[in-house]
């Protein structure tokens, strides 16, 4: 029998979204040297990780799912994605050759190309944090973050 996944990830409830992109400015600020929104930005460069799409008035936070069969390791030829014993799916930038595989399969749209900087990037459910920061930034209950359903 296979192991129990206790893993929690973070949900996105559109009908609460409001584009305010909150989510976005603090998965940066968090991914920072600086921990400062606008040097992440202007200074270090940093792109989010999750990324709100907006269609007229629907609009929705998109990130990483954490896919029980994650499509991203399968096309990965690096060894750049690896899956722990949680279901947690890792992306290491630095063994990132930068193919784009995982950016093309993504059913979610969930793995971006860092173009400038040769790796693709995507949610870590913030590493080394006890709660993810873009569920904490939403000011409209817009993301939760749960156990896997
Ligand atoms: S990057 Fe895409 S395919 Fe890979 S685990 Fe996340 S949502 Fe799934
Ligand atoms: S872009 Fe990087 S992480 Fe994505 S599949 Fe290619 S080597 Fe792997």
């Amino acid at each position: 029998m296979s192991k129990k996944r206790k893993l929690m990830k973070v949900y996105p409830i559109e009908e609460n979204c409001i584009s305010c992109r909150y989510c976005e400015v603090a998965c940066t600020m968090v991914h920072s040297k600086s921990q400062d929104p606008v040097k992440a930005y202007k200074l270090e460069g940093l792109k989010p990780r999750p990324t709100v799409e907006v269609k007229g008035a629907v609009s929705i936070s998109v990130m990483c799912r954490h896919c029980k069969h994650p499509f991203c390791l399968d096309a990965c030829i690096s060894g750049a994605i690896t899956q722990d014993e949680n279901g947690k799916v890792k992306l290491d930038e630095e063994k990132c050759v930068g193919c784009w595989g995982c950016v093309l399969v993504c059913p979610f749209g969930a793995a971006h190309p860092f173009v400038e900087r040769k790796h693709s990037f995507k949610c870590d459910l913030c590493e080394g944090r006890n709660f993810p920061a873009c569920v904490e930034a939403c000011p409209n209950r817009a993301l939760i973050y749960d156990f896997e359903r």
